[in-house]
């Protein structure tokens, strides 16, 4: 597999892996780090402190700042908005980068479109944040998170099909009750996941 960058892609990084596509006008800055077979979306903004994982898909117009990590398989819906500073001043009272908070997407986790991730939380392996909802909290591995602020209306298997109240997803996957979230029983034979 190759690095496939549209003509009009600006990738300045040399840490992007093998099979990733960047689409027209995104920008990928030095320093950044970027997973193999990734999709960076047109008009996808990646600041030279992001790191992203493998597999990771990136729809258009999302803007990735210093501060935001993003786990292999992740999907970030398009327009979903990150930012890095809870309390963001210009001028005189502008904040070092020190003072940025970090925000950790995890691994298989879904942004849905035009959804806001405020700063400084952790969303959960395998969660999914419905379309247009604030994150203003953690969320919990596999919860589906909906609303302004957004709360917990559920749960959702690795598949991304919403769990019944038995948590036993009809692809096949259990789960159990596991802190705020939800964790598989892992299956005879199968990978943990
Ligand atoms: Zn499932």
């Amino acid at each position: 597999m190759r690095k496939r960058f549209h003509r009009l892609a600006v990738v300045e990084s040399a840490r992007v892996g093998e099979g990733t596509r960047v689409w027209a006008f995104a920008h990928v800055m030095k320093g950044a780090r970027v997973g193999a077979r990734c999709n960076l979306g047109e008009g996808v903004f990646v600041e030279s402190g992001v790191v992203i994982g493998d597999d990771v898909t990136v729809k258009n117009g999302v803007a990735l700042y210093d501060g935001v990590t993003v786990e292999d398989e992740a999907f970030l819906g398009p327009h979903a908005v990150f930012t890095n500073d809870l309390r963001p001043r210009s001028g005189r009272f502008k904040r070092p980068p020190a003072k940025l908070a970090p925000t950790r997407i995890g691994r298989g986790a879904t942004i849905g479109a035009n959804a806001t991730v405020l700063c400084g939380h952790t969303i959960g392996p395998y969660a999914l944040i419905a379309a247009g909802a604030v994150v203003t909290a953690d969320v919990a591995p596999h919860a589906l998170v909906a609303g302004v602020p957004a709360r917990r209306i559920g749960f959702v298997c690795a598949c991304g099909e919403t769990l019944p109240r038995s948590l036993a997803c009809g692809c096949g996957r259990r789960y159990r009750r596991a802190g705020a979230g939800v964790a598989p029983v892992p299956r005879r034979g199968a990978r943990a996941e």
